[in-house]
């Protein structure tokens, strides 16, 4: 018996809010809350079940905490913006209910993701006693369990970690993002950053990049290095790693579409004056694209995220993969969403599911890694995103 509050109502908070209500065993009581209620209740109209909806602006505390108190959930799922992370981690220390996301802070006006933000909140919400989960999406998330499974499971020392993320999947338009485009935008034009050998190596935007061979048929894609959120929590929590990086495709024609966005400043972030009115060319740019929602029934072929993962076991070397595939028609078939939602949504709902069940249980702020990743696994094969491991080489 608990009541869950779900923040966002965009491509994830959809595929969060069907997760939850299909275990009303455990979330009796679920309500969704956005920026416009108009998007909550068209995702509501979709379950069998009925669910409270509400507006609400996540950058204001005050709002924040009136509804947090109105409607009393255990928990607080924020699958709004990143924007967004601080003023819901506020409300909820300020109100003493637990607290989880999928993406770690970013300031609006500087396109820089990092958890010290977050991290900063430990003691005051260990002294509150309550909890909060961060980055329980896919990647970060999931990726995070399968590198604490493979610690656990499979290797005495961890030296190396790839994390590969491949979207294999095609919508048929000529340029759209699967997740909020302008987070996704600022992540992909940054510098890309590694971490080997103690340190932090920078490279330039998609400089780095080599073919990776996909299972399942899925087959030979080129992949490029990023920087992701989920490496700078792994390097603190696992010990004795000596590189670990982020890898994702891209099809030629979205980097084509990119190169020339960014070649003409629609990628910016610093506002401009057009006719008088202040605007951010790359939030103009969000406007313009297809919301990733929309994408939804066009989508076919399937994702394929895992981590390929080195090191020692008894003293020999070892190299693991683990990952998962999922297809984007079954997803919609199910949710009314494409993989890149579902393989965000699903795992903030099981991240959920183990809080308020008390199964991950603390004081203060944590990531995925810092659990026992055995009832996250499980619950992965469970509800919709079974897993596949292969040794490669002992
Ligand atoms: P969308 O843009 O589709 O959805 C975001 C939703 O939040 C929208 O409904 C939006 O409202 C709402 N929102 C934005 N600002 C506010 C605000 N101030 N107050 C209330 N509601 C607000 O994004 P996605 O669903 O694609 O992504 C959601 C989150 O998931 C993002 O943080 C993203 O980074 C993260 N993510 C994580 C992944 C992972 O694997 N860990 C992968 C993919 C995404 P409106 O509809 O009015 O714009």
């Amino acid at each position: 018996m608990s009541r869950v509050l779900i923040i966002g109502a965009g491509g994830v908070g959809q595929v969060v809010t069907h997760k939850c209500a299909q275990v009303p065993n455990i979330f009796t009581d679920i309500c969704l809350a956005s920026r416009r209620i108009s998007k909550c209740n068209q995702i509501a109209s979709q379950l069998k079940r009925p669910i409270e909806t509400a507006e609400i602006d996540a950058d204001n505390v005050a709002e924040l905490v009136k509804l947090i108190q109105k409607f009393k959930p255990d928990v607080v799922i924020n699958v709004a913006l990143p924007y967004q992370d601080l003023h819901i981690m506020d409300a909820c220390l300020e109100t003493g209910v637990d607290y989880l996301d999928t993406a770690n802070y970013e300031p609006p006006d500087e396109a820089r993701f990092c958890y010290q933000w977050q991290w900063d909140y430990h003691r005051r919400f260990k002294e509150r006693g309550i909890m909060a989960l961060l980055g329980s999406g896919f990647d970060p998330g999931v990726t995070n369990v399968f590198c604490a499974w493979a610690q656990k499971n499979h290797f005495d020392q961890i030296h190396e970690i790839d994390i590969i993320d491949c979207n294999a999947g095609e919508h048929g338009q000529p340029f759209a993002t699967n997740f909020n485009p302008e987070i996704n935008i600022r992540e992909v034009t940054a510098k890309g950053r590694y971490f080997e050998n103690g340190h932090w190596m920078e490279t330039e935007p998609l400089s780095v990049s080599k073919e990776f061979d996909f299972p399942e048929g899925i087959g030979a894609r080129k992949i490029y290095l990023l920087y992701h959120e989920e490496l700078e929590s792994l390097v603190k929590h696992i010990k004795g790693l000596k590189r670990i990086r982020f890898w994702m495709t891209f099809s030629d024609n979205y980097l084509k579409h990119l190169e020339v966005l960014q070649n003409v400043g629609m990628t910016r972030i610093e506002p401009i004056i057009y006719n008088g009115h202040k605007i951010v060319p790359l939030q103009f740019l969000k406007a313009l694209l297809p919301d990733p929602a929309s994408l939804g029934p066009l989508t076919k072929g399937r994702t394929c995220i895992g981590c390929l993962i080195k090191g020692l076991k008894d003293n020999k070397e070892k190299t693991y993969y683990i990952y998962n595939i999922c297809d984007h028609q079954k997803c919609y078939a199910e949710v009314r969403s494409q993989a890149v939602s579902y393989t965000t949504g699903v795992p903030a709902m099981i991240g959920a599911m183990l809080m308020v069940t008390k199964t991950w249980h603390g004081k203060g702020v944590f990531n995925m890694e810092e659990f026992d990743p055995q009832p996250f696994m499980e619950k992965l094969k469970i509800h919709g995103l079974p897993w596949t491991e292969v040794i490669l080489k002992t």
